[in-house]
């Protein structure tokens, strides 16, 4: 079985292939040829994982995942979101990004946030959608020098560290991502 997962990100594909294992080949968008800039245009981390995965489906005709990710603030009204890429413009800075995240919450006692990963996956008959979630705080200054994005002001919850001075392996175990491949990956092996 060949299915596609909707990204160019080496390191995704190799993370989520070692996960699901050999019965399913995982391809990339380079591996069918697709260098379109597939619209991620929706307001919600689901809207923009099935929009990427129709788009495959239906141009490519593969079967196809796609995911969609993103930090939300309680404070903020769950801002950044779907905008966490490119919080402060464009292009995307992620050292820019996290200074507008600690202007604007400033003054912010409630420093609640989540990370949120939606996976949606389209085959010819039917549309899944898989949520990981990692719920946390945000802290007034950055910690750590790992990670990428907000890894070095989130702190999750029931952790001392920030995600960027817990090292990939341990942030592995409990993120985001993490939790939606698992269910993603549980799916695959009740077929
Ligand atoms: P993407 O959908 O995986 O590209 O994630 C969108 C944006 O969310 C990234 O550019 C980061 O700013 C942020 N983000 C996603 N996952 C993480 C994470 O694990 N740590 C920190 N930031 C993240």
């Amino acid at each position: 079985m060949k299915l596609v997962f909707a990204t160019n990100n080496r390191h995704k594909l190799e993370e989520i292939s070692a996960i699901i294992g050999d019965k399913i080949e995982i391809l990339g968008l380079n591996d069918i040829g697709c260098h379109d800039d597939i619209p991620e245009t929706a307001d919600t981390f689901e809207g923009n994982a099935l929009l990427k995965a129709r788009y495959v489906k239906n141009k490519y005709e593969y079967d196809c995942f796609a995911d969609d990710t993103g930090l939300q603030v309680e404070a903020l009204n769950g801002e950044p979101g779907v905008y966490s890429a490119r919080y402060a413009g464009e292009p995307s800075d992620s050292e820019k990004n996290i200074d507008k995240l600690l202007a604007n919450l400033r003054d912010a006692e409630n420093r609640k946030a989540s990370f949120v990963t939606c996976i949606a996956l389209v085959t010819g008959s039917e549309e899944h959608v898989f949520y990981g979630e990692i719920s946390g705080k945000i802290i007034r200054e950055r910690r750590g020098s790992s990670g990428f994005g907000y890894d070095s002001v989130f702190v999750p919850e029931g952790y001392e560290e920030t995600f960027a001075e817990m090292g990939e392996e341990e942030k592995n175990k409990i993120s985001h991502r993490a939790r939606a491949v698992k269910k993603l990956s549980d799916f695959f092996n009740t077929l």
